[in-house]
């Protein structure tokens, strides 16, 4: 309004003062044309005004009020017919201060603040609602102010700090320790008194920190940022962290992502499983040298058992083994009514060599006998050192002519080769069948007769025994 006043104004001025005709009537037109481009500048600014969510005021250099919007009618609840006035800012600003029951005070402070030539912002509450008042000062004085109502945003930001409150003391009362940390530059939002406690940090200090600080390993942390970026969340991840007095400590780890304080964060809970992994380890370690105790264990009953089951001399099976093995093959043999036949056999003049040619030679005679020997029974046969100079063959699943046949060959293999210094040597066979019944002494005992048969016929020779043939039959 007061624009189109001081238009008018300058247009009779223009009138009165204006030279020629001619550049008068030029100078009307321009006039004209530039009173009607304001006109509409104005209707523009009015439209503008009153579809504008916020209250709108314009106060012009002499502090009269010159444009107001119905928000601010709706806002305010004064009479538009007053505003319309162009009335003073301090009479709507004493209106509102008495409509309300303000203070003198808070009139002075409002007409002081009018008067500034700096923007401002400033809040105040007005019947139950919350409003923000924006104030901005015009380049040829005056000011133009808006009202919003921020009733809506101030709900919501208390409810997040009720919900924040809430969730803050959840979080000190979890058993475990819990972290939050700001997802944009990893620092410390929040940390439960276990976490504090857990960090060795004072708590004061530890927010602001940064988390990576405490992984001992960086690829600890890439590893948990990727996991999170990829799935959200991490579950039971264990890593180091270092305290603040520079020990590290061994930590489950479960972490997600989330918000807090209004902020995209990282929640992490941490447990303590340093106790639990030296345990681990300890028990580890005391596992591993329990292994190593039985594994030399093993290795020694194996030693003993096999000492005790072979001959030192020849390294064949000793009386000892054989008489076991032929408990169980003759049980088989009896079971089943498989064949199962022995084949004992003695050094000829076996004397002459260790009294011809020492002790030490004899036994080298032994070893020989037993490795050519050796080689030529089955893997099922059994050859021991019975006794002696006299050896024992236990073969399984082996009647009487096969047993012969192997006992002639046992014969060849000795009397064919000389032994070395003992010369030429021999050795007398008995074979035997079992019967099907008898046990292991008798079997040998039927076997040796025949044996003594063949000493009997001349040596170097296989003689077998009849099933008939009992000891004292
Ligand atoms: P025969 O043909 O009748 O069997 O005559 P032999 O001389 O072989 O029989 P005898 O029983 O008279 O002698 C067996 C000898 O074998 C006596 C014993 O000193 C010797 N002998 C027994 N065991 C060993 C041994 O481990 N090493 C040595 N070098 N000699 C042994
Ligand atoms: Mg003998
Ligand atoms: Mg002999």
């Amino acid at each position: 309004m007061s624009l189109t006043l001081a238009l008018l104004f300058a247009v009779l001025v223009a009138l009165v003062l204006g030279g020629s005709t001619a550049t008068q009537c030029r100078r009307n037109r321009d006039l004209r044309a530039e009173l009607d481009s304001r006109r509409q500048d104005e209707a523009l600014m009015r439209s503008t005004m009153e579809n504008m969510a916020e209250a709108v005021i314009m106060v012009d250099a002499e502090q009269r009020l010159t444009s107001f919007n119905q928000r601010f009618v709706d806002i305010t609840g004064f009479d538009p017919r007053f505003l319309g006035a162009r009335p003073p800012f301090e009479d709507v600003l004493r209106h509102w201060v008495g409509e309300n029951h303000l203070s003198r005070h808070m009139l002075d402070r409002a007409m002081l603040r009018a008067r500034s030539r700096e923007p401002f912002r400033h809040t105040f509450s007005h019947r139950g609602r919350d409003y923000e008042g924006k104030h901005v000062p015009l380049a040829g004085g005056g000011f133009v102010r808006t009202i919003s109502d921020v009733t809506e945003q101030h709900r919501a930001a208390e409810v997040l700090r009720d919900s924040e409150a809430r969730l803050r003391q959840v979080l000190e009362l979890a058993p475990v320790a819990i972290l939050a940390s700001a997802l944009e530059d990893g620092r410390v939002l929040f940390a439960n008194q276990k976490a504090v406690a857990l960090s060795g940090v004072e708590a004061g200090a530890l927010l602001g920190r940064c988390v990576e600080d405490f992984y001992r390993r960086p690829e600890d942390r890439l590893q948990l940022q990727e996991a999170l970026a990829r799935d959200g969340a991490v579950n039971d991840y264990e890593l180091q962290l270092w305290r603040a007095s520079g020990e590290p400590i061994w930590a489950l780890v479960s972490a997600m992502r989330g918000e807090f304080g209004g902020r995209e964060a990282v929640i992490v809970a941490i447990s303590d499983i340093t106790a639990r992994r030296q345990a681990q380890q300890e028990l580890e370690l005391a596992r591993q040298e329990l292994l190593e105790a039985n594994r030399l264990m093993q290795r020694a009953n194996a030693e003993l058992a096999e000492a005790a089951s072979t001959d030192r001399l020849t390294g064949l099976a000793n009386r000892r083994r054989m008489e076991q093995t032929a408990e169980v093959e003759l049980s088989r043999a009896r079971r089943h009514h498989y064949p199962l036949s022995v084949v004992l056999f003695d050094v000829d003049w076996f004397k002459a060599v260790n009294d011809r040619h020492g002790h030490e030679a004899g036994d080298d005679v032994l070893r020989e006998v037993a490795s050519r020997l050796q080689g030529e029974v089955r893997k099922s046969d059994l050859l021991a050192r019975w006794g002696g100079e006299e050896f024992l063959l236990l073969a399984p699943s082996t009647a009487l002519a096969e047993a012969l046949a192997l006992a002639e060959k046992m014969r060849q293999l000795i009397a064919q080769q000389p032994f070395g210094r003992a010369g030429a040597l021999s050795a007398s066979f008995g074979v035997a069948q079992f019967d099907g019944s008898e046990g292991f002494s008798a079997l040998v005992a039927r076997a040796d007769r025949a044996l003594y048969r063949a000493k009997d016929g001349g040596r170097n020779r296989v003689e077998w025994a009849g099933e008939d043939e009992r000891s004292g039959a």
